[in-house]
């Protein structure tokens, strides 16, 4: 029994000692636990989550204070990591900041409406997904625009750095593409008439619409034309802590923490909650 314990106790420590030195994660350090990453910062207690501050039900900043499904995601994913909630610094971003961000080390995690995609992994991985948006168009409710097919000759505006502005730019070249760095100025553009259409998901132009300063002014057109998977975003090597940040994940879909998170949010809207798809989590390497 205790030759049996011991033999345990070495094999995880030469483990332990294994990782720490195949680690790629150079400012990770030396630890006696072997943890590289995330999962090694969250063992100080801190961690810094780069969200969005300016969209309704999924990052929002009152204050010091973010509410938003991306912030309850984030919280979900430190507390999975061991980290209580005062543990979190929360940092705004913008779509265009992400990656550098991460790069960078000024933000471990980024939980911000960020589309997982191929140009973005060549620089960091991503966990998830944990929902899967649709690009779509925040029109005025008189509007006869009626799809990305007729934005010919019209100004849409959307965000620098952002997967929507990328296809406004590349399949619908003859709209009249307005870049700003954050949506929320361009629904004030809407608002304002200096813009035809807002492009970005279809789950943050509903967050717009249904605040209160625009109620009956927009729609939201509805025929979403992309696929957008939300990833959580860390640095490229870190494939231990992507892996965790999965597992975290499908503990989160299995135990109802997932469901709560949204039904706090995005769900006060009456919309249901959607399914975490374990089977299409992305495979971290
Ligand atoms: N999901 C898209 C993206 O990651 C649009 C939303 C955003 O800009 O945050 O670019």
């Amino acid at each position: 029994m205790r030759i049996t314990r011991l033999a345990a106790a070495l094999g995880a420590l030469t483990m332990a000692f294994g990782v720490a030195a195949c680690g790629g994660d150079d400012d990770s350090g030396s630890s006696g636990s072997g943890a590289t990453g995330i999962v090694k910062k969250a063992e100080s207690g801190k961690l810094v989550i780069g969200v969005k501050a300016d969209q309704p039900g999924l990052g929002l900043q009152t204050g010091s204070t973010y509410t938003g499904f991306d912030v309850e995601i984030g919280k979900i994913i430190a507390k999975g990591l061991g980290l209580a909630d005062s543990g979190i610094e929360w940092k705004t971003t913008v779509s265009a900041n992400r990656e550098p961000y991460i790069q960078q080390g000024q933000v471990d995690l980024v939980v911000a409406t960020y589309t997982i995609n191929d140009e973005r992994k060549k620089v960091v991985n991503f966990g998830g997904p944990y929902f899967v948006a649709g690009q779509d168009l925040l029109v005025p409710t008189a509007s006869t625009i009626t799809g990305p097919e007729s934005l010919a000759g019209k100004k849409v505006c959307s965000v620098s750095g952002s997967t929507p502005a990328k296809r406004i730019q590349t399949d619908y070249k003859d709209a009249k593409l307005q870049q700003f760095d954050s949506y929320s100025k361009c629904v004030t553009a809407l608002a304002g008439g200096q813009v035809d259409a807002v492009t970005t998901d279809d789950i943050i132009l509903a967050g717009y619409a249904a605040q209160e300063q625009y109620a009956g002014k927009f729609k939201v057109v509805g025929k979403p034309f992309s696929e957008e998977p939300y990833g959580i975003g860390l640095k490229k090597d870190d494939t231990a802590g992507c892996n965790k940040i999965n597992d975290i994940l499908k503990a989160a879909a299995a135990d109802g923490s997932y469901k709560k998170a949204w039904d706090d949010t995005l769900g006060k809207s009456g919309k249901a909650a959607p399914e975490l798809d374990a089977t299409k989590l992305t495979n971290c390497s």
